[in-house]
């Protein structure tokens, strides 16, 4: 007989959620997250792996410069890092773990550890900050949850690590940084994570699911988006004496958001095209020499994502020259789109139908996505090589929006996140 109780406890979970979500790090400089999970995944008898072999550099996107990047790090050991897993780390952020690494990978489960750049509330109605565990840091906060995925990743590793010798497949998880913006994923993907794995799964505590009990066992309908920063270098001049000698950047940018948000949509699916923040000029009687726009697009299939980024690329390149000045175009992030496949909708459901904590009303199949994930690009690349996946919500009541600055979510739904999904590895390995 196996003993199928769950060893880890909703005091711990809890406690990991609270512990990360103190410590909330930006997108790619998760240099303190990182390094405590590796902790507790090596006092699980786990051997992860940190540094350069995570994610293919040639593929990191939206990278914060190497300034922040050593502040970020440094902040971390202040705050009681492991100087060892930094030192492995080598600057790069994220961990892969497999556990039973003798085996080929057959399911892999993506866990983003980044937090958002939003000042978190510090009104006493807001529970971190009425029970001491609000963000030690300005400006960054846990305000999508990726804290309490980060509690759910390290107790189901846990948990596998107790059954690993029930496993006759290998399972690997992703702790992902840089989700936010789209960053991360497709740098783990590249460096082969995905290569011969026939099952993916995702899961996001709220969006669709937010009320106590429900789940979404597989999502369709996530964005593929590509995002990139725009400058336009020009020419100063004097704006009353001799204007003719400038060459103008915020004519140009401003030409080129009108022109990009004027595209001519395909006609082979929805398509978005937003010009976010436009930066320009340095006074009243100078023409402007520098031009900065920060931009996106996305598309409900990657052909017409790729469209309209391509169109966007035509468009600041034409109008560059029109204006007599030089452009530059830099990705920041970019994910595919992907659906969840039935035949692992079908596992989550049955699973999760033995799972007393979800409510069989309050159980769907499917929902649509939720802007872009870039769980999408991992979901992708297992599609490709004939495998399927899923990305389930877990129901939590949420106290405010994702990304909002009370953002917050009922801690109670941990728990049975882990036992559904570590019955769903384990449906997989029969399978
Ligand atoms: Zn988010
Ligand atoms: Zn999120």
């Amino acid at each position: 007989m196996h003993d199928d109780s769950l060893s880890i406890t909703q005091e711990q979970l809890t406690q990991f959620r609270r512990t990360f979500h103190r410590h909330a790090e930006s997108g790619m400089a998760e240099f303190w997250t990182t390094a405590r999970i590796a902790e507790e995944l090596t006092s699980f008898g786990l051997s992860p792996v940190v540094g350069d072999s995570v994610s293919s550099p040639e593929a990191r996107m939206g990278v914060p410069d190497s300034d922040k990047l050593r502040a970020a790090e440094a902040r971390a050991r202040n705050e009681g890092a492991s100087p060892l897993w930094l030192q492995r780390m080598n600057g790069v952020t994220g961990l892969v773990v497999d556990i039973r690494p003798d085996l080929p990978v057959h399911t892999v489960l993506r866990f983003d550890i980044d937090a958002v750049n939003v000042q978190e509330s510090t009104d006493s109605e807001h529970r971190p900050a009425r029970e001491g565990f609000a963000s030690l840091h300005d400006g960054v906060s846990h305000a999508c949850g990726h804290d309490g995925h980060i509690a759910i990743g390290l107790g189901l590793a846990l948990e596998l690590t107790k059954r690993r010798d029930r496993l006759t497949r290998g399972v690997r998880l992703l702790f992902q940084p840089g989700e936010e913006g789209c960053r991360g994923a497709r740098a783990m993907a590249a460096a082969g994570w995905l290569n011969g794995a026939r099952h993916v799964l995702a899961a996001h505590i709220g969006m669709w699911a937010n009320e106590d009990h429900a789940l979404v066992c597989g999502a369709r309908g996530f964005l593929a988006t590509t995002k990139f920063d725009v400058e336009f270098f020009g020419k100063a001049a004097h704006a009353g004496a001799e204007p003719e000698k400038g060459a103008n950047s915020l004519l140009a940018a401003a030409s080129a958001a009108l022109n990009m948000h004027a595209l001519p949509r395909h006609g082979q699916g929805d398509s978005r095209i937003t010009v976010g923040m436009l930066e320009a000029g340095s006074g009243r009687n100078i023409i402007p020499d520098h031009a900065r726009m920060v931009c996106e697009t996305r598309g409900s299939t990657t052909a017409v994502n790729d469209y309209m980024f391509e169109h966007c690329r035509s468009i600041i390149e034409h109008t560059a020259a029109m204006y007599g000045q030089r452009s530059l175009i830099r990705l920041m992030g970019g994910s595919d789109n992907a659906d969840s496949d039935d035949s692992m909708i079908r596992v989550v459901r049955k699973v999760a139908d033995e799972t007393p904590w979800f409510f069989k009303d309050r159980i769907r199949d499917d929902a649509p996505g939720f802007g872009s994930d870039d769980a999408c690009v991992h979901m992708a690349a297992v599609q490709r090589q004939g495998g399927d996946a899923a990305y389930l919500m877990l129901g939590s009541e949420l106290a405010a929006g994702h990304h909002s600055p009370s953002f917050d979510f009922h801690e109670n739904a941990l728990l049975p996140s882990v036992e559904l999904l570590l019955n769903v590895v384990m449906e997989l390995d029969n399978g």
